[in-house]
């Protein structure tokens, strides 16, 4: 599972294209909730402002958007893999809930899905309610999402854990999650 692939602007580009053919319920579930996902604010949560944590190679799309402001951090900064030598980059939404959807990062396409490794290394998403300081009536409510998006997320986050940093970054945040005993729900 762990090799040294590269994530390219074209790979990047094949994930969103497969990723538009779906969405995890056939409603605006923003309805539910007011939009919290994009547009929760608190000044312990990203200094009010909403920022979303990029894969590496996704920073590429960013360059010139008018919705997204670019920000690096290096990894002094942040709690990540030391493989992320070369720090992380971030991208916070301009104007939420209004999106250019035709660009909004992975992590926001595959959300409420979380990608988990348990410790044999078998590769899983999961609901995780402890993994955001809001409530999300999808996992909240535990609705029924759409099988055709639980596939290609699956199917996108497996080939994503290629790249050592991503798959660094998702075994760390899954040993966090099984050392601290924390109650998630596996969806496939
Ligand atoms: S994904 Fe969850 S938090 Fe985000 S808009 Fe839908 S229901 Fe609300
Ligand atoms: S990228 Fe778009 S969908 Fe995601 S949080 Fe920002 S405004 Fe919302």
């Amino acid at each position: 599972m762990n090799n040294y692939m590269e994530i390219t602007k074209e790979i990047i580009e094949k994930i969103h294209k497969k990723l538009n053919e779906v969405s995890p319920v056939n409603y605006d579930c923003g309805r539910l909730c007011g939009e919290i996902c994009c547009t929760y604010d608190d000044e312990t949560y990203s200094n009010n402002d909403l920022i979303i944590y990029l894969l590496p190679g996704e920073e590429a799309l960013y360059d010139s958007s008018e919705s997204f402001e670019l920000i690096h951090y290096d990894i002094n900064e942040i709690n990540y893999p030391h493989s992320w030598k070369n720090g992380v980059y971030t991208v916070r939404c301009i104007n939420p809930p209004t999106c250019e959807r035709e660009i909004r990062p992975i992590q926001c396409r595959t959300f409420p899905l979380i990608p988990h490794i348990d410790k044999n290394n078998h590769f899983y998403l999961i609901f995780d309610e402890s993994e955001y300081p809001y409530k999300c009536p999808l996992i909240n409510k535990n609705i029924e999402l759409n099988e055709d998006f639980i596939n290609e997320t699956y199917k996108a986050w497996r080939f994503l854990l290629k790249n050592r940093l991503i798959y660094d970054l998702v075994d760390m945040d899954s040993r966090k999650r099984e050392n601290k005993k924390i109650k998630y729900k596996k969806i496939k």
